[in-house]
């Protein structure tokens, strides 16, 4: 027994104010989850959710109060970044009713679905996936995960992103197509949902490129917030 070579360690996310940190899974992302977003994508914001994938390992997590460095990819000259809510699950299943769907959410973090917007573009016109467009290293920036217990209101939370101190996203999560519960009933339809599963909720408007150099700010207000300098 034993393995042909060295096996990957576990992806994991720390959790504010436990010792234990979150192993993943899976990380899902929904598309065009925001209606003002949807429209500056060319959409009427108005269609069933639609998801993604991307690998497990290209979760970059950035501690709370620290700078963390973003590397900008290979293969773009168009870099964007994506705001979003990331809900954290610790049980599974699957056909969950929208009416369960928020027993099975263990906490909430902020998370940047970056994307290289050139590539995406590309891949949309020619009808072909989406992968290297938004499944590349570090693509996923995450921030720990915040306890559901712990949040007071997300409902009504702002969720916002600057650029060297400038506004670029700013929304609130009741804006949301397709709220986390509903996300959750849609998602268990399509794939078994397991504890560790990871869902980028979807963006708000203002998705913009950043440069080498850049400082990137984003929250969610009573959830987390990150700092990131593009490197
Ligand atoms: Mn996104």
């Amino acid at each position: 027994m034993g393995f042909l070579f060295t096996p990957p360690s576990p992806v994991t996310v720390p959790v504010v104010g436990l010792s234990a940190s979150f192993p993943v899974h899976r990380i899902y992302c929904v598309g065009r989850n925001y209606v003002e977003h949807a429209q500056e994508m060319g959409h009427s914001g108005r269609e069933a959710p639609f998801f993604f994938l991307k690998p497990a390992d290209t979760l970059l997590v950035v501690p709370n109060d620290t700078d963390t460095l973003l590397p900008y990819p290979s293969a773009t000259q168009d870099l964007h970044h994506e705001v979003e809510l990331v809900v954290a699950l610790s049980e599974g299943g699957r056909d969950i009713s929208v009416d369960d769907a928020l027993k099975h959410v263990f906490g909430y973090a902020v998370g940047l679905d970056m994307t290289r917007r050139d590539l995406q573009g590309l891949a949309k016109k020619q009808g072909r996936p989406w992968c290297a467009a938004k499944g590349f290293e570090h693509s996923a920036p995450i921030s720990p995960i915040q306890p559901a217990s712990a949040i007071l209101e997300l409902e009504s939370a702002a969720i916002w992103l600057q650029v060297n101190g400038q506004q670029r996203q700013s929304g609130t999560i009741s804006q949301l197509i397709w709220n986390v519960a509903e996300t959750i009933s849609h998602l268990s339809r399509l794939w078994t949902l397991a504890p560790g599963d990871l869902i980028y909720t979807g963006t708000p408007a203002g998705v913009a490129a950043v440069q080498p150099g850049d400082q990137i700010d984003a929250g969610v207000d009573g959830v987390g917030s990150i700092r990131l300098t593009v490197a």
